[in-house]
């Protein structure tokens, strides 16, 4: 925890002052031209990865960048989504998955998770992207096969949300699949082409 005491002061003396003016304007404007979902991974950084400026991106993140179908009711996901697409008009929307990920490690080595039920219950919102996984997809390729599977399913789920339905319809938005690679560092796109379910 000191070192996150210690990184503060380092922000204050060395970064702030550089950026002090964007902090003074942003102080009353919130216009981020993106909404960034991505996993609660600690190695994911949206900002990092895409050298994104402080007002750029309106994040939501979940373990395993789940964005659970549209259902009515109060909902901390469906808010966020709402807000950024709906109030915020923002452009672009990225559902961001990436390579070692354990929720879908979990699903995709069938780990016992009876010790953290609230988890097993959560990673259910995955059952559309396990059901897109080939048959006859090695062990090796499962977990990449998921993460990408997964990308597509939940950019499916996220058009469900009446807030991007009405921004698709009347194009406003556009949806973008990414996948973060940790050890190179280089982010694939999950296009319609390399989507398994229209590939099949
Ligand atoms: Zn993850």
């Amino acid at each position: 925890m000191r070192h996150l005491a210690e990184g503060i002061h380092r922000f204050q003396r060395d970064v702030f002052p550089d950026k002090s003016g964007l902090f003074a304007q942003l102080a009353t404007t919130h216009q981020p031209g993106t909404l960034f979902i991505s996993c609660s991974d600690a190695r994911v950084v949206p900002e990092l990865i895409t050298q994104a400026d402080p007002g750029d991106l309106f994040v939501i993140r979940t373990a395993g960048n789940l964005i659970p179908a549209y259902a009515p009711g109060s909902d901390g996901v469906v808010a966020g989504i709402e807000y950024a697409v709906a109030v915020l008009g923002v452009k672009d929307v990225i559902v961001c998955g990436h390579s070692s990920c354990g929720a879908m490690t979990a699903l995709a080595e069938g780990h016992d998770l009876t010790g953290a039920p609230a988890v097993a219950d959560w990673l259910r919102h995955a059952d559309a992207s396990r059901a897109r996984i080939a048959t006859g997809t090695t062990d090796e390729e499962k977990v990449p096969a998921l993460v990408r599977a997964n990308v597509a399913a939940q950019l499916a789920n996220l058009a469900t949300h009446p807030s991007v339905a009405r921004a698709l319809a009347e194009g406003t938005v556009r949806l973008h699949g990414w996948v973060f690679d940790i050890p190179t560092g280089t982010v694939e796109e999950v296009d319609e082409a390399t989507r398994p379910a229209s590939a099949a």
